[in-house]
């Protein structure tokens, strides 16, 4: 039922004719009495059978059984490496790997493909080649982006997944917890084992009112994300509810569940709306659509479940919202925007408008944008600026394009990208601006940490919904007001943007356009792996080395971190995407956006051994070669932002031992336990303020090392202080094999 191919969902989903989900949320009744969370049902009722034990949210540590696994190709290729490293012949999980990162985009759809095609040819051979091998489903360049694929064929209420990807949370839009780990977390599920997850605590949206006017779904999650700041959904699922949670479209839920990964949040997810079934129908999905009708009744929480903390938006006040520069949780409200660009001094002039990507180009998003664009086309008005145009997946583009709505775009000289992430990820050539030029551009996408989509750490990145960013495109001003404001038209009349509109979903369901699926075959047993020995892109991987049985002792600091170091700044995407499947060569970016506290300089640490300055990659090698360990120590949420586990891979292969944090971001913390390093907390953050670049840290108590028992950190040999960690008994395990994939092969 999840896809026209034949895929292995429905075994997944049915038992005697009766849909799994629908029986197994008995599980979660057997453990909680009382009213349950909608999340709750979904969350335990794909619980390890190995699972057994109450469940204290915040606290017990579940194994759970996703039915299915989604890889973008720039975390796929290492989680591919990795996989044919443990030596299994299949993944044990519904698997599929979606090409959408890598390519470029700078001149349009037909170009840009044609370029990545030529250009990654041997990484997109490997990862097709490894898909035929090991049983998983391919996506190809084009196909679109891993997230507007997943919702099109895979996602439905009552399910669960996870994907190398951190916006998999989109999924939570069709009532699926979706969460987004590390590859390494993902090939452990496809090897057979168990996802390890602490009991996430539940994070109530009470939605009322209806949207209206201009404000959108993005208008939701941008008003979210302001209220619980980047951290604040750290631990927990935010569960919508009420309703207005009932009058979104189920892309718009999508949307808002797309973003929730901006609060830290594990996932997102909506209960059952009748527009969820909609859109499956929509999706030809009538089987699945079917299904979930007969059950919709207990696909929602149940009524008088109480919320541990909830947060209340009235659709029918919520305005406009513009969130930015720099991070996603500075949030203001259209009405008041004009004034925050004059305070904050932020450069008015827009260079730039980009909407799209899987968080906001579905049929609804894309109409509404181009309802504007019309009004403004019949009043004779061109864009001031380039607009840019990602569509999210093929089927839709070519829906849009059947409806009317490209042509609209192509009509004001938009250029039109193909169905990837683009410049979301930084795969963007930008050749219009120059690298250190102060601008500022506005956009649909999700993310806008400093550097973010064009590499350039002095741009200015703005988030809103699709129709803002069309109705700015006109004025190009970061000021303009499209729901107050005049424009002024070629022969001098006033002109002003009626409100929005569009439809939710295409009149006649969406074209059916899933040509750039490629199943793996029956028989694969003559299936070679495509992967050649002197590749620069790709690279078998070596087994870490094993702990030795000792503390750590005189480790130097490679670096102390200042403020936000995000899985950018460890390990940035744009042009090192190209390394991601090669751990020796991606190594040289690793941690070169982080701010050096000693100095505020990025990329420039003092080498302890030759006492000169260099960069951070240069200098962890010649610790490395000189047998010198090292720790980084840093501030809060340290890898936040992405599930890449490269951030993780390259430290510890360049020789670090040990990361000490204020916080850590969720998936990161996991990925280093995964690749054998420590992640370590302080116990009291002062602490941080108290080591300089030059000390020495020892770690002590290695091999009594234990869940909930603290390590101690001694540094000089001068004072010592205790240092937390999460490790559970297994990641104790994998610390002691040298990684999680060591332990695995032996196993
Ligand atoms: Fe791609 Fe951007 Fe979506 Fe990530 S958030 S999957 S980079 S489009």
């Amino acid at each position: 039922i999840g896809h026209a191919s034949g895929d292995l969902l429905v075994g997944a989903q049915f038992e005697k004719g009766e849909l799994v989900a629908a029986t197994v949320f008995r599980t979660a009744r057997r453990l909680f009495e009382g009213n349950i969370y909608w999340k709750e049902k979904v969350l335990y009722s794909h619980l390890d059978d190995s699972f057994d034990g109450s469940i204290e949210r915040g606290v017990s540590q579940l194994k759970l059984r996703p039915l299915r696994i989604a890889c973008q190709d720039a975390t796929a290729q290492m989680a591919l490496i990795q996989f044919m490293s443990a030596g299994m012949e299949s993944a044990a999980v519904p698997t599929t790997v979606h090409c959408d990162h890598l390519i470029v985009s700078r001149d349009g759809e037909k170009e840009d493909l044609a370029r990545a095609l030529n250009y990654h040819r041997e990484v997109y051979e490997f990862m097709e080649s490894a898909c035929q091998k090991f049983n998983m489903g391919f996506w190809k360049p084009g196909a679109g982006i891993i997230h507007q694929i997943v919702l099109e064929n895979y996602a439905f209420p009552g399910g669960m997944m996870i994907g190398t990807d951190s916006h998999t949370p989109n999924a939570g839009g069709l009532g699926m917890i979706a969460i987004g780990v590390g590859g390494a977390d993902a090939v452990d599920v496809m090897a057979g084992l168990p996802l390890e997850l602490k009991a996430p605590k539940v994070l109530g949206v009470r939605l009322t009112g209806q949207l209206s006017g201009w404000s959108s779904p993005k208008d939701i999650i941008n008003a979210v994300a302001g209220l619980t700041s980047v951290k604040g959904g750290t631990g927990s699922i935010i569960e919508y509810f009420g309703d207005g949670a009932k009058s979104l479209s189920a892309t718009g839920m999508a949307t808002v569940c797309n973003m929730g990964a901006e609060t830290g949040a594990t996932t997102s997810i909506f209960p059952y709306a009748p527009q969820m079934v909609d859109y499956l129908r929509s999706n030809h999905r009538h089987d699945m659509a079917a299904a979930i009708e007969r059950i919709a009744p207990e696909l929602q929480a149940d009524s008088g479940a109480e919320y541990d903390s909830v947060i209340e938006i009235n659709l029918s006040t919520l305005e406009p919202r513009i969130n930015g520069p720099f991070t996603p949780d500075l949030s203001t409200p259209l009405s008041k925007f004009g004034d925050a660009v004059k305070e904050n001094k932020w450069p008015e002039d827009l260079s730039a408008g980009l909407i799209g990507s899987c968080t906001n180009s579905s049929f609804e998003d894309m109409g509404r944008a181009a309802s504007l664009a019309q009004q403004a086309l019949d009043a004779g008005l061109k864009p001031v600026m380039p607009l840019l145009v990602s569509p999210g997946s093929l089927q839709t583009r070519d829906t849009l394009n059947d409806a009317g709505i490209l042509p609209v775009f192509e009509r004001l000289g938009a250029v039109m990208l193909p169905n990837a992430c683009g410049p979301c990820c930084g795969s963007w050539d930008r050749v219009d601006m120059p690298k250190g030029t102060s601008n500022s551009i506005i956009t649909s996408y999700n993310r806008n940490f400093s550097g973010r989509l064009d590499s350039n750490p002095q741009t200015n990145i703005f988030l809103a919904s699709p129709e803002i960013v069309m109705a700015k495109v006109f004025s190009g001003n970061l000021d303009f007001d499209p729901t107050v404001d005049a424009l002024i038209t070629p022969s001098g009349e006033e002109f002003r943007f009626q409100n929005p509109s569009g439809k939710t979903l295409p009149q006649n369901g969406y074209l059916d356009s899933d040509t750039a699926y490629k199943a793996p075959p029956i028989d694969r047993s003559g299936v070679e792996v495509k992967i050649q020995e002197s590749s620069q892109r790709l690279q078998r991987l070596a087994p870490f080395e094993p702990w030795n049985g000792g503390d750590f002792i005189d480790c130097l600091i490679l670096i102390k971190t200042k403020g936000k170091c995000t899985t950018d700044h460890i390990t940035p995407a744009g042009p090192w995407f190209r390394y991601r499947g090669h751990l020796e060569n991606i190594s040289n970016n690793t941690l070169i956006g982080a701010v050096n506290a000693e100095n505020d300089k990025v990329n420039t640490v003092r080498n302890q051994i030759s006492q000169k300055d260099g960069d951070v990659p240069g200098t962890a090698r010649d610790y490395k070669a000189h047998g010198q360990p090292w720790v980084v120590i840093a501030d809060h949420n340290y890898g936040e932002g992405s599930s890449r586990e490269h951030a993780a891979l390259q430290p510890r292969y360049l020789g670090g031992k040990a990361i000490i944090a204020k916080s850590f971001a969720r998936i990161h913390e996991s990925n280093l336990k995964k690749q054998g390093m420590l992640a370590l907390t302080f116990t009291d953050e002062a602490d941080y303020e108290r080591i300089r670049a030059s000390d020495r840290i020892s770690l002590k108590g290695l091999n009594c090392l234990e869940p909930g028992k603290p390590l101690i950190m001694s540094v000089n040999g001068e004072w010592e202080v205790k240092l937390n960690h999460t490790f559970t008994l297994e990641q104790i395990e994998y610390f002691k094999a040298g990684s999680a994939l060591n332990m695995m092969a032996k196993q």
